[in-house]
């Protein structure tokens, strides 16, 4: 601590980071929060940003001083003023406090002069963007990060000449001043740090219209075509959600003005700050070559973040621990959205695909989390996210839509947006609004749900009576010996040959008897969930299971297939369906799969299994089969979108000779695909997998690719990847610990998979244990899902039973590591762990 001016207020220094009591206390004593602010942006990214601000507050009671959140070093604070006067103020880490004697009670102003923090600010050559989600306001400029303090934001922006500019409100002014350009933006409605946005640079703007008033999209693509292919997708996917928001909402869209940015190698897919959305440019620009599952992707997402302006924005939760509710509904109400923009999609089986596998591959592991979090410290909030907050929320939510139903789903969320609008609220204040529209006990529904890890396992049993159903009985056990129950609807199913019968009922309690069953047909399989209905590990007995194996993909509904297909997947995790078998029925499905949703995930389950679990003499063998069915797939599919899928999944598993071969001759162009444009990034993406399977003049096609590269930012990009091809990848390894060189995190999980490539692993397993080292420093210094991809791209390329004990061995030797991060490693490691296990 570095104290300044004299007699600070005689107290011990407050906590690194913001603790929940710091919050509340701010909360209770500060309100009518105003920044008014200007940034100076220099062209020169080694040059530094200066700002000044004035912050305008009522404060309640000014003694004890009060703490702002600064997390610059002392040299970064040039000038204090309170209320006009030079300030009596102290510097800690994180923090600056304003003594109480330069307060009082009623309106206040402090005024500081700052120069900023880089890192939250993206700076790039010539282009820079904020991204304070969720506490990274506090490292760009003093203030107080926290999401329940809101505040309206006055902000003049002077950047240089040949740039533009983006913030959450309206351009008032845009003025030359020599070489420097100034705008000034209208006063932002109350939102929190964290939303507060503005990105400038050389960027094109893309304009068009929704009720009347300009929608803006912001690019550095110098691909035209690629531009205007995809430019009215976009604006109509954006118009259609806000229309559908304020439908469904019953209130109009909150904000002044809507306008987006995408931005290369953003870190996150999308971040909904109001009026200024930044997106992943590829997120948005498709190639041609872009499949269903993109096309739809690109589709929620531009409703996730639309969603949010209502759902977060608009009503922001209280704390960071139910930063979950927002993302909830995000992802719920984009998939409401979506549905009507693609009426030839199945969308029960895209819910399914969308959410269940991704939040069994966290909830069946040891590392598991709940959905709410126990939350003391803004500081850990970039921990709380992940699969369980964006995956197993939604299908929560959509489980208490079909308990309470969706009229009194809709009207509760509509009182609860009213009541919190431009304010904060939390879970329980949600639960309350919504409990009283149902009989059921939400409070003690929402506790097994909500504030607890873990899936249920779930069995059906049968009795038979002769050659008909005696009975048939769902039953559902807590995994983890909580006696837990989970209240839920599930779709169980019986019959074979083609044939098969659903039945939908609530298993409100352990066990439960399905009545429609009895009397039927003796079946050949049960499934205890077959429409993507059902949460949990579906047990199945071996008599199913050897039924479904031979035959999930004669299933009449799309969906069934799916959930027979992850019910098996989960059996082959289980240790109970042989690698070998699993790959081999996959292939059998591939033959004859309708739809295109299922030919992805398929191809996503067989490529895991075939690198994660087979052995090399399997993988050899089952190799010409698969990549023979892969291929005829490609060639007889009839749309692009599902060419590019199977071309997409035949990239992935190529390993023969000839296979090796079929993606040189593509990427050379020596082989045309009929129907698929490949794309500069398909190219990119060829010439990074024939480097990883090591074909002979790997440096010669690197640097062919290289020069054929049009769009500059794409092009640094290639040159980043390539460094794991290079001789000697163990330098490149050693320039990820420094904190510059991560800057462009997707190009570094990029590179990091292909140096953790399968096949390239055993060379890389050294590189194991010194990532793990450096994780907590991964955590605080990167974005929020940097941590976690970080893990995945080191872990999942490794199979054998050496890695596993190096992570098995770093958990041990730290038993005080931070517990939210250690889960993150079991998270990542869980196949790692099945699979040393299932070889014992
Ligand atoms: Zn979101």
């Amino acid at each position: 601590m570095i104290s300044c001016g004299t007699g600070p207020d005689n107290q011990k220094p407050p906590e690194r980071g913001v603790t929940w009591e710091l919050a509340q206390d701010r909360a209770r004593r500060v309100s009518n929060l105003t920044y008014r602010m200007s940034w100076e942006v220099p062209a020169d990214p080694a040059q530094p940003v200066q700002g000044q601000e004035t912050i305008a507050f009522s404060l309640s009671d000014p003694q004890n001083g009060l703490v702002l959140d600064f997390q610059q070093p002392r040299e970064n604070v040039l000038e204090v003023k309170a209320n006009g006067q030079t300030a009596n103020w102290s510097h800690f880490p994180d923090h600056i406090r304003v003594s109480s004697d330069n307060l009082r009670a009623g309106a206040n102003q402090i005024s500081i002069r700052f120069i900023a923090g880089n890192s939250p600010l993206n700076r790039h050559e010539d282009y820079l963007y904020t991204l304070f989600v969720p506490n990274r306001a506090s490292a760009a400029f003093p203030c107080f990060d926290q999401p329940d303090l809101k505040a309206r934001y006055h902000l003049t922006l002077e950047v240089p000449a040949a740039w533009t500019a983006a913030a959450n409100a309206r351009t008032v002014a845009d003025e030359r001043l020599g070489d420097q350009r100034r705008f000034v933006f209208e006063e932002t409605k109350p939102v929190s740090t964290y939303l507060f946005a503005f990105a400038a640079g050389k960027f094109e703007i893309e304009e068009s219209q929704w009720k009347g008033q300009p929608i803006r999209l912001f690019h550095r693509e110098n691909d035209r075509a690629r531009v205007s292919r995809n430019l009215p997708a976009i604006f109509e996917l954006h118009r259609k959600a806000l229309d559908w928001l304020e439908d469904y909402t019953g209130i109009g869209y909150p904000f002044d003005k809507f306008d987006f940015v995408a931005v290369p190698a953003f870190q996150f897919s999308g971040m909904e700050h109001p009026g200024a959305i930044l997106y992943r440019d590829t997120s948005l620009f498709l190639d041609e070559s872009a499949t269903q599952n993109e096309i739809l992707q690109r589709a929620s997402l531009i409703a996730h973040e639309t969603s949010h302006m209502w759902f977060g924005d608009l009503v922001t939760m209280q704390w960071f621990n139910d930063v979950w509710t927002k993302e909830v509904f995000a992802n719920f109400m984009a998939a409401k959205i979506v549905n009507p923009s693609f009426p030839d999609v199945d969308h029960q089986l895209r819910f399914f695909l969308a959410h269940y596998p991704g939040a069994y591959e966290v909830d069946r592991t040891r590392g598991a989390n709940s959905i709410r979090q126990q939350l003391e410290n803004m500081n850990e909030a970039g921990s709380l996210y992940g699969a369980i907050i964006y995956q197993k929320a939604p299908i929560m939510m959509r489980q208490l839509e079909l308990l309470i139903g969706e009229k009194a789903m809709q009207a509760g969320l509509r009182e609860y947006l009213k009541s919190f609008s431009f304010s904060n609220a939390t879970w329980p204040a949600l639960v309350s609004i919504l409990d009283k529209r149902t009989q059921a006990d939400l409070a003690a529904w929402s506790r097994n749900w909500v504030e607890q890890p873990g899936r249920p396992s779930i069995r059906a049993e049968l009795q038979l009576s002769s050659a008909r159903v005696g009975s048939l009985r769902l039953t559902q056990d807590d995994p983890l010996g909580r006696q837990l129950v989970w209240p839920e609807r599930v779709t169980p199913q019986m019959g074979g040959k083609g044939k098969a019968k659903s039945f939908e009922v609530n298993l409100a309690e352990r066990s439960l008897t399905v009545k429609e069953a009895q009397g039927l047909p003796r079946p050949e399989f049960v499934l205890p969930d077959a429409r993507g209905v059902g949460y949990g590990l579906f047990e199945i007995d071996e008599e199913s299971r050897t039924y479904l194996l031979r035959n999930f993909q004669s299933l009449p509904e799309a969906v069934s297939r799916a959930a027979a297909w992850m019910t098996l997947y989960d059996a082959l995790l289980e240790g109970q369906v042989a690698p070998g078998t699993f790959v081999r029925s996959g292939l059998g499905g591939l033959r004859t799969e309708p739809e295109e949703q299922n030919v992805n995930f398929l191809l996503n389950t067989l490529s895991t299994v075939y690198w994660g679990f087979l052995s090399e003499s399997e993988r050899s063998a089952l190799a010409p089969d698969l990549e023979k069915e892969t291929w005829k797939l490609l060639m007889a599919a009839r749309s692009p979108s599902l060419k590019a899928t199977c071309f997409k999944g035949f990239m992935r598993i190529a390993v023969t000779q000839p296979g090796i071969e079929r993606l040189r001759e593509v990427w050379d162009g020596r082989l045309k695909l009929p129907g698929l444009n490949l794309s500069e990034q398909d190219f990119m993406k060829l010439a990074w997998e024939l480097a990883v399977r090591g074909v002979d003049d790997t440096p010669g096609i690197l640097a062919r690719q290289s020069r054929r590269i049009k769009n500059p930012d794409r092009g640094r990009e290639f040159v980043f990847v390539a460094q794991a091809f290079s001789a000697d990848p163990d330098n490149f390894f050693e320039s990820l610990k420094k904190k510059e060189n991560r800057k462009h995190e997707p190009w570094v999980l990029q590179a990091l998979a292909y140096l953790h490539h399968p096949l390239r692993a055993q060379k890389s397993i050294k590189y194991i244990k010194p990532s793990l080292d450096m994780l907590e420093e991964i955590q605080a210094t990167g974005d929020i899902f940097f941590a976690k991809g970080w893990l995945d791209a080191t872990l999942s390329g490794h199979s054998s039973n050496e890695p596993a004990g190096i992570v098995r061995e770093f958990l041990d030797s730290h038993p005080s590591f931070p517990p939210r991060l250690k889960a993150k490693i079991e998270q990542s490691a869980d196949m790692l762990f099945r699979k040393a296990k299932l070889a014992e």
